[in-house]
């Protein structure tokens, strides 16, 4: 059974979490989609981590954490985070690399950092690790796919290639060192040495996972109004973040993700640029952003402050179907203990007519909030381990936006613990 865990909204919606815990019933832990540009923050046993290129399921001994084809592999990255949570006492896990999926490139990097540089004050909010001009790279057909290391000519060749492109962009458009085509092939022999230990046909492994009956779980990285293709475009990143695409990403027939779960947060947050239609400012937002997520909302891989909001139903209702959500799982509800009044943005007014549908960017631009306001519940939730025993108010909120999604929210988080959960059945 293949079930995804992605984000029905900006990212950061807490799939880490809700994975490490999904992870304890899964054989199977696979990244389909991104790279190592946005973190997840997980609590459990061996301490705090904030992984970003490794599955969530790294902490279990009982399950294979896989990179899939569709991720952006940066390998020197893979190798220091397997390091960094072995070294605190970790169990060595057990680790798969799809021989499909391509490498981030030294030179993806440097194109990320130099292009941001040149939009200056227009640029896209960029995590600088390399996403854009990979995925360019990619479906411009001059990636470096894993499978590629181990046939050193056609390497060379390629290399000298590409290299011979990129010191054009380098010397006339950045005005920046150019790349020496020696030297980036040794890093390459020396990825490859690193790599192959790991490196497997992932769609015919999970092929027999499949016909063994298997769990395994899709785990998404960022969130439905960061597609692409969905998302609000252009402030978007550059692989697909839908749980549809998790057939493509870890090469598994469409038919097989039989469950998906998307993940919510109580309230919105964002980071980098983009519309951002129940954006809240000032001391309200410094407020939330403060008890936000454990320890404040600042991004796992930058430290930028996030950007805050109340609950976005318009937005996350769109984010469930593009998501093709079968469940909802509700997290971080406990920060929103201190409020007395909860707005929950219903509808937005664009052009003077309200519309309950998630428009394309240009008319999201125009698109003012319309707010419904529930009251708060004034208490502390975490610790509550059964629904019932949840303040009225806080499951008339939950209820409330479970109505508006048209999905079942079936696990509520209240805490960042593996083990704060409370779930429903539905
Ligand atoms: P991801 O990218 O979707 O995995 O989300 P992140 O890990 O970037 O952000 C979620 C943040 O919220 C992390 O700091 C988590 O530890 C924290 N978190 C997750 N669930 C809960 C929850 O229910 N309550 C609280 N207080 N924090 C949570």
């Amino acid at each position: 059974m293949v079930k995804a865990i992605v984000g029905a909204n900006w990212g950061d919606e807490g799939k880490g979490k809700i994975t490490d815990m999904l992870g304890q019933e899964a054989d199977i832990i696979v990244r389909y989609q991104g790279g190592s540009n946005a973190g997840h923050t997980i609590i459990n046993k061996y301490g705090k981590f904030a992984l970003h290129l490794l599955p969530s399921g790294v902490f279990y001994d009982h399950t294979t954490s896989i990179i899939g084809n569709g991720v952006a592999l940066n390998i020197p990255y893979l190798f220091q985070e397997i390091k960094s949570i072995v070294d605190r006492g970790v169990p060595a896990p057990k680790i798969l690399v799809s021989d499909r999926a391509q490498i981030m490139m030294p030179y993806h990097i440097l194109f990320d950092q130099y292009e941001e540089e040149r939009l200056g004050g227009k640029s896209f909010g960029s995590t600088k690790s390399g996403i854009a001009p990979f995925y360019s790279d990619k479906y411009a057909k001059i990636g470096f796919q894993v499978s590629e290391l181990f046939d050193e000519e056609v390497l060379k060749e390629k290399v000298n290639h590409v290299c011979e492109m990129k010191n054009i962009l380098l010397e006339h458009m950045y005005h920046k060192p150019k790349i020496d085509s020696v030297e980036l092939f040794n890093t390459l022999l020396k990825y490859r040495d690193m790599v192959k230990p790991y490196v497997c046909d992932v769609a015919a492994y999970l092929h027999q996972a499949l016909q063994e009956d298997k769990n395994i779980l899709l785990e998404g990285q960022l969130g439905a109004l960061k597609d692409p293709d969905f998302g609000i475009y252009p402030m978007v990143t550059s692989s697909s973040t839908l749980a549809s695409y998790g057939a493509i990403g870890a090469g598994i027939p469409a038919y097989e993700i039989k469950k998906v779960v998307a993940v919510a947060k109580a309230y919105s947050s964002a980071v980098g640029a983009g519309e951002f239609v129940s954006e809240i400012f000032g001391e309200e937002a410094d407020e939330l952003r403060k008890r936000g997520g454990d320890g404040g909302e600042f991004g796992a891989t930058t430290g930028r402050p996030r950007r805050m909001g109340w609950f976005d139903a318009v937005a996350t209702r769109y984010g469930c179907r593009m998501q093709g959500a079968t469940e909802v799982a509700l997290t971080v509800l406990d920060v929103l203990g201190y409020l007395k009044e909860l707005p929950i943005c219903v509808g937005y007014e664009i052009d003077g007519v309200i519309t309950k549908d998630f428009p394309t960017t240009v008319k999201l631009a125009k698109a003012k909030p319309v707010y419904e306001i529930l009251p708060g519940w004034m208490e502390e939730i975490r610790g509550i381990t059964k629904y019932e025993e949840l303040p009225k108010n806080c499951r008339k909120y939950i209820e409330f936006i479970e109505k508006e999604l048209e999905v079942p929210i079936t696990m509520i988080s209240n805490g960042p613990g593996r083990e704060e959960i409370i779930f429903r059945n539905k």
